[in-house]
């Protein structure tokens, strides 16, 4: 029997821009690709001895806890010196990005997970599936003393977070 259904040719979906790699990023491409979680804006700590890197929950002076952004992006290399400025090879050689951190996957040639901005449309996903800093940060780099970092070390920064189910 034929069949008098006709296949309708789908409109071609635009290949989303971070599947270009990040080399071929525009200037504001590259920027849009951050998820806001703001995991790479915590006080990091460097064994003397090892050279291992430590993660704390302290959040650097220019982190909006709320927002989880930074509070003066334009000048925060005059504000924070050792804020780090990411690249493609910053990217591909810093030992402590995130590996949830949306430079880190495109990379690696991985795809950006459903909670990321850009899939979602809504900046809220990164804190609703708790992938942000939001309500985790123990402390500020200016108001906690030094001697006392060590005891904010924190492993989840590190590891790649479970995301809670949208919704749920
Ligand atoms: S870890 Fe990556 S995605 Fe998250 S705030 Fe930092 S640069 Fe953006
Ligand atoms: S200066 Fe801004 S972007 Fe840099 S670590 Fe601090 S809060 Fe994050």
């Amino acid at each position: 029997m034929n069949s008098s259904m006709t296949k309708k040719s789908m409109p071609a979906q635009a290949e989303p821009f971070w599947r270009k790699g990040l080399e071929n990023l525009t200037k504001r491409e590259w920027e849009s690709l951050c998820d806001g979680c703001g995991r790479c804006c915590l006080v990091k700590l460097e064994d003397e001895d090892t050279g291992e890197i430590h993660f704390t929950d302290i959040a650097c002076k220019l982190f909006e806890a709320g927002s989880c952004r930074c509070a003066n992006y334009a000048k925060r290399k005059s504000l924070v010196p050792d804020c780090v400025q990411l690249t493609p090879e910053a990217v591909r050689s810093l030992p402590w990005l995130p590996p949830s951190c949306a430079y880190k996957l495109v990379a690696e040639g991985k795809d950006l997970k459903w909670w990321h901005p850009l899939v979602s449309g809504r900046p809220e996903t990164v804190h609703e599936a708790g992938i942000s800093v939001r309500g985790r940060i123990g402390g500020f780099e200016d108001d906690v003393a030094f001697e006392d970092w060590p005891n904010h070390i924190k492993d989840w920064p590190a590891r790649t977070p479970r995301p809670r189910k949208p919704n749920g």
